[in-house]
């Protein structure tokens, strides 16, 4: 676990949990280290394979009540169109649950995160009907700036 400290973000993720007060588990540290390890977002069970693939035993409940938490607490994204999960990837400290722009490439998958003013703007305009967004998720399907020069017209 604590060999993430160098090789990816989990540990500052892990660590975001700490300072809030809440526990680190082992199985917590997992999913967030096999999430920022892997190079495209991943279904549920893809995380308990590669869990399992690494000797590290848990169950599918367990794995999604992980990230079910993770994702109160802003350091997991679910894609509902994907059906899978990726780790929370914009540059702020602490990682406190955010809105997020997903653009999502449909040539070669990519997933990107993005923050933008307008997911900020929508929780505002909620707020003034009175009601207060918990999670808001915007999906944009697209091409990415790799995929856009060579996609054809
Ligand atoms: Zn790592
Ligand atoms: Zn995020
Ligand atoms: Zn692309």
């Amino acid at each position: 676990v604590s060999a993430c400290a160098a090789c990816c973000r989990s540990a500052d993720a892990s660590a975001a949990l700490a300072a809030r007060g809440e526990r680190v588990t082992a199985l917590r540290s997992r999913v967030l280290a096999t999430l920022h390890h892997a190079d495209r977002p991943l279904g549920a069970y893809e995380i308990f394979d590669r869990l399992k693939a690494g000797g590290q035993a848990s169950a599918p409940p367990a794995v999604y009540r992980v990230l079910e938490f993770l994702e109160t607490q802003g350091l997991v994204h679910k894609l509902p169109s994907l059906a899978a999960y990726r780790p929370c990837t914009v540059v702020h400290a602490p990682h406190a649950p955010h809105g997020a722009l997903f653009l999502i490439c449909r040539a070669c998958g990519a997933v990107a995160e993005a923050e933008s003013p307008a997911i900020a703007a929508l929780a505002t305009d909620a707020a003034a009907a009175g009601f207060r967004i918990e999670d808001i998720g915007v999906e944009a399907h697209g091409l990415c700036a790799a995929c856009t020069g060579r996609a054809p017209a």
